[in-house]
């Protein structure tokens, strides 16, 4: 009789998942101690890249002497390019000689295919209509996923360097812990995620666990959002999540100064529209992150602690940072727009709030 009444009260605790205390304190559960516990890997990793830049020079002086010669000294843009493609892939070389893992981020298609994965589960979440889904689907599937050296070869063919280096967050040798959505403007569906060899240096620094991609699953998915956002798909699309935005939150953003102008000249409704319209695309960008991070934590059946570590380990590199206008900051990122996430509230069980669900 005992027994089976410990076998019941087990079988009924069993059901009852506790909320997570990120529910409530997301960005400073995420960011309490995020500066100490990232300062050793940020040290390992700086200095990781002054050794591949020290390394790598003499071999890059060696090829670009040689290729330079080969170019007139009038033709600027080709030599600056030369002088970048052979500075990258000698860069890469050392690189991939560390850690020769980097490879299957940067230029492994099955990955990228898995990586794509958790953002095709993501879309049929949502609530848009069949034919919205599978527009999304089709533009997702064309989406490649690219190296930077891949990057610099695209552009190399029109050689417009210039117009082309606005666009990149790798910085000049790669090793910005970054990746980029990129869209050719020359070529139709030519829409690419770029991976910074420094991100895919910083995915193997830090993993020690099974997969060693899993913490970058959030900054991947949000720039393939980036080429599912309201640039693409227009704002009706998303007009009840910018709606929730306007209404709920568009005062904890910040005015940039056209929008400042404009609110000078209008009403508070259309002030707050117009600076949530200056952030829609990150943040909806932001929306599909949370969206696959749920959809990886739900494959892989994590319980709450995982979760919790999931979400930390995805998302601490935002800390700190600040709004100029365009990029919510790390406190709204974190704070407000993780607890008004449909997704990061299932993730984490969260019971229902007094703040209003904004998502798609
Ligand atoms: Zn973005």
């Amino acid at each position: 009789m005992k027994l089976a009444s410990l076998a019941v009260a087990l079988l009924l605790s069993a059901n009852i998942t506790l909320a997570s205390d990120m529910c409530t304190n997301s960005h400073e559960i995420i960011c309490k101690n995020a500066k100490a516990e990232t300062q050793e890997q940020d040290k390992f990793l700086e200095e990781l890249a002054k050794r591949i830049r020290k390394e790598a020079a003499p071999r890059i002086q060696a090829r670009a002497e040689a290729a330079l010669k080969n170019i007139a000294k009038f033709r600027l843009i080709k030599r600056a390019l030369t002088l970048m493609r052979i500075e990258q892939q000698e860069i890469m070389r050392v690189a991939q000689e560390s850690y020769p893992e980097i490879n299957a981020l940067l230029s492994d298609k099955t990955k990228h295919e898995e990586l794509k994965s958790y953002l095709k589960t993501a879309i049929e979440t949502t609530d848009f209509s069949t034919e919205v889904k599978a527009e999304m689907q089709r533009t997702l599937s064309a989406v490649q996923i690219i190296s930077f050296e891949e990057y610099i070869d695209i552009f190399a063919i029109d050689e417009s360097l210039i117009k082309n280096m606005n666009a990149n967050a790798c910085g000049t040798d790669g090793l910005e812990t970054n990746a980029f959505a990129y869209r050719d403007p020359q070529k139709q569906n030519a829409n690419y995620v770029v991976i910074c060899p420094g991100l895919a240096l910083q995915s193997q620094v830090q993993a020690n666990q099974a997969d060693p991609f899993r913490d970058i699953i959030f900054v991947v998915a949000h720039e393939l959002g980036h080429h599912l956002d309201n640039r693409t798909f227009g704002n009706k699309v998303y007009a009840n999540y910018l709606a929730c935005i306007a209404n709920d939150h568009a005062q904890e953003l910040v005015l940039t100064k056209k929008t400042e102008k404009t609110c000078k000249k209008s009403s508070i409704t259309e002030c707050r529209v117009a600076n949530t319209l200056t952030h829609a695309q990150e943040l909806i960008s932001d929306v599909w992150g949370f969206k696959a991070v749920n959809a990886y934590r739900n494959r892989n059946g994590y319980n709450i602690v995982d979760t919790e570590n999931l979400l930390k380990s995805n998302l601490q590199f935002l800390c700190g940072s600040l709004d100029y206008g365009v990029h919510p900051s790390g406190h709204f990122r974190l704070g407000v727009h993780l607890q008004v996430n449909q997704d990061a509230k299932e993730a984490l069980s969260c019971q229902d709030s007094q703040l209003r669900t904004c998502s798609f």
